[in-house]
């Protein structure tokens, strides 16, 4: 049996920030590995490839933790879901996904660019620096993401995922 894909759409790419990004997501079943579902990501214009492959059993409501203490972590690739819930308790950032939210594959540095680019206007100039500080390693975070697509995913060891 050939992948079957159940979803596709447009993204922003995170290393050339083109909108070329493809993100696809296929059902396969392996026969005796069972039913998999694979993402994959992919730029046209730049190159860039991500794929993931995990049970289809998984895709269950999750929530992902991940502490970011080091630039390094600010390096670390994320993809918020259409579906997700973000918060980051430090910030006082707590958001749900309005129902045009296309999701985002960035980098940890980038999902904080996004946050200011998003809520900008609703934040004050001491929320904007605590943002900011955040996105040049200056303080310690928390990325909390609830996701009932389980789709999401931060590409770390240090980051712990829960079934909810
Ligand atoms: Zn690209």
């Amino acid at each position: 049996m050939m992948p079957v894909l159940i979803y596709e759409e447009t993204l922003q790419c995170p290393i050339c920030k083109r909108n070329t990004l493809k993100h696809s997501e296929y059902v396969y079943d392996s026969g005796p590995g069972g039913i998999l579902n694979i993402t994959v990501f992919s730029c046209s214009s730049c190159g860039f490839n991500e794929k993931l492959v995990k049970p289809f059993e998984e895709s269950k409501p999750i929530e992902i933790r991940f502490e970011v203490k080091s630039e390094d972590d600010l390096n670390v690739l994320v993809y918020r879901s259409p579906t997700a819930q973000l918060e980051i308790p430090e910030l006082g950032i707590s958001t749900e996904p309005g129902e045009l939210y296309q999701g985002i594959i960035t980098t940890v540095e980038g999902l904080i660019e996004d946050i200011i680019d998003t809520i900008g206007d609703f934040c004050d100039e001491e929320c904007i620096k605590k943002l900011q500080d955040a996105k040049e390693g200056k303080i310690k975070f928390t990325i909390i993401l609830q996701d009932p697509s389980g789709l999401s995913f931060v590409r770390s060891e240090k980051a712990t995922v829960t079934q909810l």
